[in-house]
């Protein structure tokens, strides 16, 4: 007697979403995925304004060193070769004026500096590894305090709406660093990528032999009265809002205003980079991001946006010293968990509470795929 297959719902269509749907598809288990907004693609998601290409929730530059990973992507059509490099414009001491430096700090570009001397005597102050419970402990043992202010106290003070001396240490070596190789790459992985469309069109390639709705958003409720037709589910959405209480987890989340602007030349942008940090107290917004640096797309306008840090939006997990959210955030999964006679699988960003590359959405969603196959194969 031919066995029937079995039947998965997705979800969330973001890369974690889409990626687990493709590989159980591919392995015959019939899924279908359920998107709140109107199209797939999740956070990373860019849009046109005037046919100018932009990232309206942020730059996303596509980087690994995962070798299956890298091969996936590129099988859907995500293989441009791309080197990203930020800037940063600081001000010295009192001046107004502003200065463009590389992101993370460069030695020789700092020698340069009129303030190298006391760079230097801190420098050579510092512990021979960088240490501390919170962010500013750690970071100013890592550079000394003179770096710190210039490139570290007022963009974690914008990013984060609270001290760094509340923050956990345990983000900055991911993040902060101070250079001495000449290397102006932000990221050292052996694959870089960018799209010249942005990522939509992948990810419409790894769901386009899966069934899809857009402007579906699922709650608890759904899930469970769900259960007749499907043998399991994944879920790669927020669960405090799955759950009723949204807002419960805290996040810290991000705004972009973005504006078009004509250009003469075809080629022309108007800012220094991709993406420009801008610490200092005076600016409202941390960064400025122009895709078109990305795109090389040839058009006689281009789109920049400043980024405003402190918006209502799931973007960055809170890293408090005692890891309050990530503890309530497994406390949700067992309610879920307890809700569901299906099993329930948690993947992606949102789900599990965390700040995660697109990569390791995709790590994730191979990963969680896996589970479910063996979990399927085993209660057959
Ligand atoms: C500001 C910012 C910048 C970033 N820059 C980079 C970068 O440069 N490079 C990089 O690799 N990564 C970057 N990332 C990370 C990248 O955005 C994530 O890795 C990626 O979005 C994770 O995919 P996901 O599927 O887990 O989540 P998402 O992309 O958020 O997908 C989740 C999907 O679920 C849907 N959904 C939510 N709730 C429900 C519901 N109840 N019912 C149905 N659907 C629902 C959402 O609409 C969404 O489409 C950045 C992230 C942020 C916040």
């Amino acid at each position: 007697m031919a066995q029937t297959r079995k039947r998965v719902a997705v979800v969330g269509a973001g890369w974690a979403g889409a990626i687990t749907a493709e590989r159980l598809g591919s392995h015959g288990v019939d899924v279908e995925v359920f998107e709140r907004a109107a199209n797939v693609g999740g956070h990373s998601r860019s849009e046109t304004l005037n046919g100018v290409v932009y990232e309206p929730n942020g730059a996303h530059i596509f980087h690994t060193s995962n070798e299956k990973v890298a091969a996936y992507v590129q099988r859907f059509g995500l293989s441009r070769p791309y080197g990203h490099c930020v800037m940063t414009q600081v001000h010295i001491g009192d001046d107004d004026a502003l200065t463009l430096l590389s992101w993370p700090p460069q030695l020789e570009e700092l020698r340069e500096l009129p303030v190298w001397p006391t760079i230097e005597k801190e420098l050579a102050g510092l512990p021979d590894e960088p240490a501390g419970d919170d962010f500013e402990t750690f970071v100013k043992s890592l550079m000394g305090p003179t770096l710190y202010d210039l490139f570290i106290r007022d963009y974690t003070a914008k990013q984060w709406g609270r001290p760094a001396t509340e923050l956990s240490s345990s983000f900055a070596p991911k993040r902060i660093e101070l250079r001495n190789d000449g290397y102006r790459r932000l990221f050292r992985d052996q694959w870089e990528f960018f799209p010249p469309n942005g990522v939509n069109s992948v990810i419409e390639g790894v769901l386009a032999n899966t069934s899809v709705t857009c402007g579906a958003e699922l709650v608890l409720d759904d899930l469970a009265g769900m259960q007749a037709d499907f043998d399991a589910f994944v879920v790669t959405a927020p669960l405090d809002r799955l759950l009723g209480r949204d807002g419960e987890l805290e996040w810290r989340g991000v705004h972009l205003r973005s504006r078009y602007i004509p250009v003469e030349r075809s080629e022309d942008t108007r800012t220094a980079a991709y993406v420009v940090n801008w610490p200092d107290a005076r600016y409202p917004f941390t960064r400025t991001i122009e895709t078109k640096h990305a795109t090389g797309q040839r058009i006689t306008g281009t789109v920049v946006s400043e980024e405003y840090p402190g918006a209502p939006a799931r973007h960055y997990p809170i890293p408090t010293v005692d890891r309050r959210f990530e503890v309530l955030n497994e406390r949700y999964k067992d309610e879920v968990r307890n809700v569901l006679d299906r099993p329930v699988y948690f993947c992606g960003r949102l789900a599990n509470y965390l700040y995660i590359n697109q990569d390791q959405a995709i790590e994730q969603g191979f990963a969680c795929s896996a589970e479910v196959l063996g979990d399927l194969a085993g209660s057959t």
